[in-house]
This record gives C-alpha cells, structure tokens and sequence, in this order.
C-alpha cells in the first residue's frame, strides 16, 4: 500500500468515526457506517482464517496418521482451482468433472458404498450449483456426502462413518 493510499483510508476512517461520534449525525447514516464496519471486519475475519486449502491439508494429515498407511482409503479430487484455459480443457476431456467433492473415502459403511467430503472454509465458503447437482447424483448413487467446514467437521464426518455398522 502506498503512502497516499494509507493516508486517504485513514481520512475516511477519521471523517466516519467522527460522523458517528457526532450529535447531529442521523440514524440512516450510523447504519451506513455500521454496515461499512461490519464488511471490513469480515473481510479481516476472512484473511485471519485458514483457507479452503490450509484445512485440507491439515486434515490430511490427519486421516494419515488415522489410517496409518493405508493410503488407498482416503484421496482427493483435484478438480478445483485456478488453471490455464489449455490444462482446463485438457483435464476436461480426460473425465474431470466441476462439482465432485473434494475427497473421497473408499470404504463401505451403514449402506453406503463410500463417504465424499466437500471441504469448505469454516466461514465465508459456499456450494456452488455444480456441486449441489453433483452431490444430489452421487447420494442418489448411494454414496454418503458430507459438506464439512473446516478440519474439524470433516474429522467428525469421519470418525462417524467408519464408526456405522454394516458394510453393505
Ligand atoms: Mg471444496
């Protein structure tokens, strides 16, 4: 951040503080400044948290030493992120699919043929329409799906799973 562009944030910070702080100021415009407050906490709150990422590879390590060796029971789907329009189509073509969850599990439990993990942020991160309709396809396959937002939701989705009775 440049030196003027620090100085103009902290002229707004300023004006708006002492807005609120002022008696003629009216309710309409405190809401305007609260809502403005809330959206820079927010998006600090989103800057602090881990990513998307970050909590997946943190609960990978996890279900490794969970599985302890057992590599072949817990793996991702890498079809997220950012990528060249050319490895894009590429990955396309060879059978990617936008919308499959993140991670799959492949061990039979309660009925099911095997747990999907749709890993997300613990706040700030959405289902996109993709992954709704792929969700719905792969319940109506049989398959367990669980949204989990973070680490610890998708250690809970787990230890629950395997935990069921019954290997269909
Ligand atoms: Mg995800």
């Amino acid at each position: 951040m440049g030196a003027k562009t620090f100085v103009q944030k902290l002229g707004v910070i300023l004006r708006w503080d002492h807005i609120v702080e002022s008696a003629y100021t009216t309710t309409d415009e405190k809401k305007v400044y609260f809502r403005l407050r809330r959206r820079r906490a927010i998006k600090q709150m989103k800057q602090i948290l881990p990513t998307e990422s970050q909590e997946q590879v943190a609960f990978m390590q996890w279900v490794d030493m969970f599985f302890n060796g057992n590599e072949e029971f817990v793996f991702a789907i890498p079809n997220g992120g950012l990528r060249n329009v050319l490895v894009a189509k590429k990955m396309k073509a060879e059978g990617v699919k936008a919308g499959v969850p993140d991670l799959f599990l492949t061990l039979a439990r309660g009925g099911y043929h095997g747990l999907f993990i749709e890993m997300k942020r613990i706040k700030g991160g959405s289902t996109s329409k993709d992954q709704k309709d792929k969700i719905e396809r792969l319940r109506n396959c049989g398959y367990k799906v669980d949204i989990c937002k973070g680490f610890d939701e998708a250690k809970k989705s787990i230890l629950e799973y395997v935990q069921m009775r019954g290997d269909k």
